[in-house]
């Protein structure tokens, strides 16, 4: 299968990877994370998705679009925010996974407990039909912690906040 993966962050895609590759399916990693903030986090997550790359012999296309005012200026509940987040990125995973002849998308955003799994699945589903293609979808739940450890070991960056200027001010 060709795979685009939508990676938020070089851990958090350590496990998915694993188990893509153990299943005979070698992805193409894309980095497009707008939400982060500030500008220096930007660069030192994308770098380290960059080391990561490096290590795992991963092809990743990496998308330096910066747009924290999106985040900074919105009002309204933390879900709508992440509504929000969620669909700029996975609808930009799905348009690019369809124009670059791709069969499916995923997003290492699977793999995290702290995320909105359900929302996540139910958003990559509707924007992998809107654009005619599929979506994986797998619970990597299980391995977030093994993910880590993993990252860890590898001496990769690992952050303490999700992304936004909001979850920096209330991790
Ligand atoms: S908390 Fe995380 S998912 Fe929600 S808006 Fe902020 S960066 Fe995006």
């Amino acid at each position: 299968m060709k795979l685009l993966m939508h990676m938020c962050c070089a851990p958090c895609t350590t496990y998915p990877l694993s188990v893509l590759r153990q299943e005979g399916i070698e992805p193409t990693g894309l980095y497009f994370n707008p939400n982060i903030h500030p500008i220096e986090e930007f660069e030192r997550r994308k770098k380290t998705v960059e080391e990561f790359a490096a290590l795992k012999s991963l092809d990743v296309k990496i998308y330096d679009d910066f747009r924290q005012s999106d985040w900074e200026n919105f009002e309204g509940p933390a879900d709508d925010r992440c509504i929000m987040c969620y669909s700029v990125r996975l609808k930009r995973a799905a348009e690019l996974a369809a124009s670059g002849g791709f069969e499916a998308f995923t997003t290492s955003l699977l793999v995290s407990p702290y995320q909105k799994h359900d929302l996540i699945k139910e958003l990559g589903e509707g924007f992998a039909s809107e654009y005619g293609i599929g979506f994986y979808y797998k619970d990597f739940r299980p391995g977030f912690r093994e993910g880590q450890r993993e990252a860890k070991e590898m001496g990769l960056y690992r952050q303490k906040y999700c992304g936004c200027i909001i979850s920096l001010r209330n991790p």
